[in-house]
């Protein structure tokens, strides 16, 4: 496979391109992968020890979408490698793989302990009151039975209540991040996960340089199939989203609505909280002068996968997850999919946002 799917494989991939970088390894104790095999974040880095410009990638922090970002990183490992890529002299890159190694080899958007990661890098103080609506829709969210007629009874309240709330209204809902049900979906978490402060560990030596900072954290399930949506988290029309329409494309990152692929419905961006590249935007010395950027790949519309993680998230619920194979796999490739043109896609695109991102800062005087 142009982009393999297994964790373990994408992990010797990523530390085999490494070969010209620092290579830092953070184990997550008390946790094995799906095959006993231990788990860590990995870094890479590439550049001065004390880079002016610094561009940050991510893959995984959902973990079950890591192939695609892995993949990425670890072609430009080798393109580097290769003499293909050229940096300026003040010019770092740190490749974070595997945020969420747990979730990549489990094959789960959530850690470990069923927190979404990327709704996790916030204050957790004072968080409980957040996204009340979703206690409204907890139960449509939440079915009894992995059955084909329940899944589908749960799709068609989910659609009534988007002709009640509106779609804006129920996606925010679903996706904005919501703390008070530990078992259910797009938790938060009550405390800071391991993941998050390892991020944080692993980008401060080299944040306390770099004044130019570009962040980009790979995702999959929005757009259209092997296509990008960027969500950028710079202060809109402010001086970083200007230079993120110069390095990217004015249409790029000026997208009204979220596409989220096929023939689907185009909705309002969500609130989201605790979103992990912006948490890392703010770490930053320059907010003005740092990029922040999530890209997703396309994979399925969301009308066809939602039963899948419906599903997964009952199992989880239920303790059955390592029983129910055919539950996980089916949900693995609505997010991964087996599928070497999808791969190919991916790795044009995600070689040239990369590229785009390195010109960007490399022009900035
Ligand atoms: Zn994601």
């Amino acid at each position: 496979m142009i982009l393999p799917v297994e964790y373990s494989e994408c992990r010797q991939r990523f530390i085999d391109a490494a070969l010209t970088a620092r290579l830092t390894t953070y184990v997550l104790p008390s946790e094995a992968g799906a095959s006993g095999e231990t788990l860590s974040m990995d870094t890479a880095y590439i550049g001065p020890d004390a880079p002016k410009r610094l561009l940050i990638t991510l893959s995984a922090v959902h973990g079950v979408e890591g192939p695609a970002g892995s993949g990425i990183q670890s072609q430009w490992l080798r393109d580097h490698a290769d003499g293909k890529i050229d940096l300026t002299p003040d010019t770092g890159v740190l490749h974070i793989h595997a945020a969420n190694p747990w979730g990549f080899s489990h094959r789960a958007r959530t850690n470990e302990n069923n927190v979404d990661l990327n709704r996790n890098f916030r204050d957790l103080a004072d968080v409980e009151h957040l996204n009340r609506d979703f206690d409204e829709i907890y139960d449509i969210l939440h079915p009894q039975s992995p059955e084909s007629d329940v899944i589908k009874q749960h799709l068609a309240a989910l659609d009534a209540k988007s002709d009640e709330w509106g779609l804006d209204r129920v996606m925010n809902t679903m996706s904005a991040g919501q703390y008070r049900h530990q078992g259910a979906l797009d938790f938060g978490g009550s405390e800071e996960q391991w993941s998050v402060t390892h991020i944080k560990k692993a980008v401060e030596p080299y944040l306390k340089t770099a004044i130019d900072v570009a962040i980009i954290d790979f995702h999959t399930g929005y757009g259209d199939y092997g296509e990008t949506v960027f969500l950028c988290f710079n202060e809109p029309s402010g001086p970083a989203w200007r230079r993120a329409e110069e390095w990217f494309g004015y249409d790029t990152i000026n997208a009204k609505a979220i596409n989220p692929g096929g023939e689907e419905k185009t909705f309002k961006r969500p609130d989201y909280s605790g979103v992990i590249a912006a948490g890392l935007h703010d770490m930053t010395q320059a907010l003005e002068r740092s990029v922040t950027c999530v890209v997703e790949f396309g994979t399925y519309p969301i009308s066809e996968y939602m039963g899948d993680v419906l599903r997964e998230n009952w199992a989880y619920r239920g303790g059955v997850r390592d029983q129910r194979e055919d539950i996980v796999e089916a949900f693995a490739r609505q997010f991964a999919p087996l599928d070497e043109a999808w791969g190919q896609s991916v790795l044009a695109h995600g070689r040239r946002i990369l590229d785009q991102a390195i010109v960007g800062l490399g022009k900035i005087s």
